[in-house]
């Protein structure tokens, strides 16, 4: 029996020895599109710190490994499977033959639609030609921007600022989020890691973003060019959301990764879309977790408590997450927790979006998880065609444009979203058997309090 497995990273390595265990007289080849010997990717923030050598991030150190394993390795791309005719063709021509084909090709970095991402000056940090790429210029006293402070972010950032701190460098990290690692930790582990960096001496910035990035011309006139390059020793000049350019040496982008499955496209393999659900996430914040956060925000700021329907008018008549250029007020009344008395107070729009500010990331951190999760293919189709949100949260005050300018994709609302939930139970109640043929043993419907049955 042929085993091929697509991918040499530390998934496809295993895999296959331990395939080799316990198959002792199959073939096993591994296929792998990097000209490198099989390395961990998890080392590449000591080779960038000076830790270890690039030979610390083999995964196996003796080049007879393989061989002595039985295992054949082939260097190149994998650029179309046939499901049927049970074969894969590689960029350099040749096809191979499998009885089981392992998909171990693991995902690739992604970049946000801005102009001038494609410059040499704006690397990514997942390979090891990533990492020389890097090296190469972090030069002493360079100026870094690292774009994006998620996991891998700021894996990357530590190591980038133990080696900027040693050379007279700097390194400042932007993050769209709110705040450091959004989608994995919590603001008070958030508040620690940010904490942390800027005692290291990495400048922080939260809640903004880069909106393009240009290359750091010189200015005219006679000049050698060795004054010139004295001048103007940043190669980058980047643009931020509010206005404000700065001048870098380069730019690390790690604003996430998508699977690299592109040669699957045809195959017959299945990706799930046309139809199916490709990535979902649910977060169970509807619009009365909002209702509930502004009760919560008037108790503690006001003293005041007020019932559920007067917290959803105000939601309704004045609640924005955004700031927005008119300030909106409405008369409160409720009753003072301190005196045990009715009380009014008027109450801003401002203080609403603070009410429920740290909800709306949470949803808008979904939002920008599920499209990091989707397939490249299918990204290009959001691009062009946007995000549509639905039922009644969406109708707060700046959410899709929120939406919009955290994810760099057009977001919009749907026709009379009140009414999408409703009559979109119903057209899933009528296809129920093409519902089910999706993989989902039942509908499963939440009532506007939380209480949930299946059907
Ligand atoms: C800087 C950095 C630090 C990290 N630190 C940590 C950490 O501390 N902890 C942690 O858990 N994770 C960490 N990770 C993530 C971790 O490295 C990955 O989750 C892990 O490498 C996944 O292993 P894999 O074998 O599935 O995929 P990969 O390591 O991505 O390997 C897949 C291989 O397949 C190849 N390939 C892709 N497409 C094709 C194709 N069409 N044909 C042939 N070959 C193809 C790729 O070139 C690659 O060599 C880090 C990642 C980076 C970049």
């Amino acid at each position: 029996m042929k085993h091929v497995i697509l991918g040499n990273g530390p998934t496809g390595v295993v895999a296959a020895e331990t395939i080799r265990k316990k198959r002792p007289g199959d073939e096993i080849v591994i296929v792998g599109d990097e000209h490198e010997r099989p390395y961990s990717r998890m080392a590449i923030p000591y080779l960038l710190e000076g830790k270890i050598a690039e030979s610390g991030t083999l995964l196996r150190h003796d080049r007879n490994h393989w061989e002595k394993a039985r295992i054949g390795l082939v260097e190149a791309r994998a650029t179309a499977v046939d499901g049927q005719a049970r074969t894969v063709t590689l960029s350099n021509g040749e096809t191979l033959a499998w009885d089981t084909l392992l998909l171990a090709t693991g995902s690739k970095p992604v970049r946000p639609p801005i102009p001038g991402m494609d410059l040499p000056d704006v690397v990514s940090c997942w390979t090891l030609e990533d990492a020389r790429a890097i090296l190469s210029r972090l030069r002493p006293g360079a100026r870094v921007l690292q774009m994006g402070a998620g996991f891998i972010g700021c894996i990357i950032m530590e190591a980038i600022a133990t080696t900027v701190g040693k050379t007279g460098g700097s390194l400042t990290v932007v993050e769209m989020g709110d705040r450091m690692v959004p989608r994995m930790m919590t603001p008070m582990a958030s508040r620690l890691i940010r904490a942390w960096s800027e005692k290291a001496g990495v400048e922080i910035l939260t809640s903004t973003r880069v909106t393009g990035i240009e290359v750091n011309r010189p200015p005219g006139g006679l000049m050698s060019p060795v004054a010139k390059a004295k001048l103007h020793p940043h190669h980058v000049l980047v643009s931020f959301g509010d206005g404000e350019k700065r001048a870098f040496d380069f730019v690390i982008c790690a604003t996430g990764v998508a699977p690299a499955i592109d040669y699957l496209k045809g195959s017959g393999v299945e990706i799930g879309s046309l139809g199916g659900i490709v990535v979902s996430k649910s977060l169970r914040i509807g619009g009365d977790k909002f209702d509930e956060a502004i009760m919560r925000y008037l108790r503690k700021q006001y003293s005041l408590a007020i019932g559920e329907q007067t917290a959803e008018n105000l939601k309704i008549m004045i609640g924005t997450c955004v700031p927005t250029e008119e300030e909106m007020t409405m008369i409160l009344k409720g009753r003072d927790l301190v005196q045990g008395l009715p009380r009014q107070i008027e109450v801003s729009s401002s203080c609403v979006s603070m009410a429920i500010g740290e909800m709306v990331q949470t949803l808008v951190d979904g939002v920008r998880n599920v499209l990091e999760l989707t397939p490249p293919e299918l990204s290009a189709d959001i691009i062009d065609r946007g995000i549509v949100l639905t039922g009644g949260g969406s109708l707060l005050r700046g959410l899709p444009e929120l939406i919009s300018e955290q994810t760099g994709i057009n977001c919009f609302v749907a026709e009379e979203p009140m009414e999408s939930v409703a009559r979109g139970t119903g057209k899933a109640l009528a296809e129920i058997d093409k519902l089910n043929r999706l993989g989902r043993s039942g509908i499963l419907a939440t009532s506007r309090k939380g209480r949930k049955w299946k059907s």
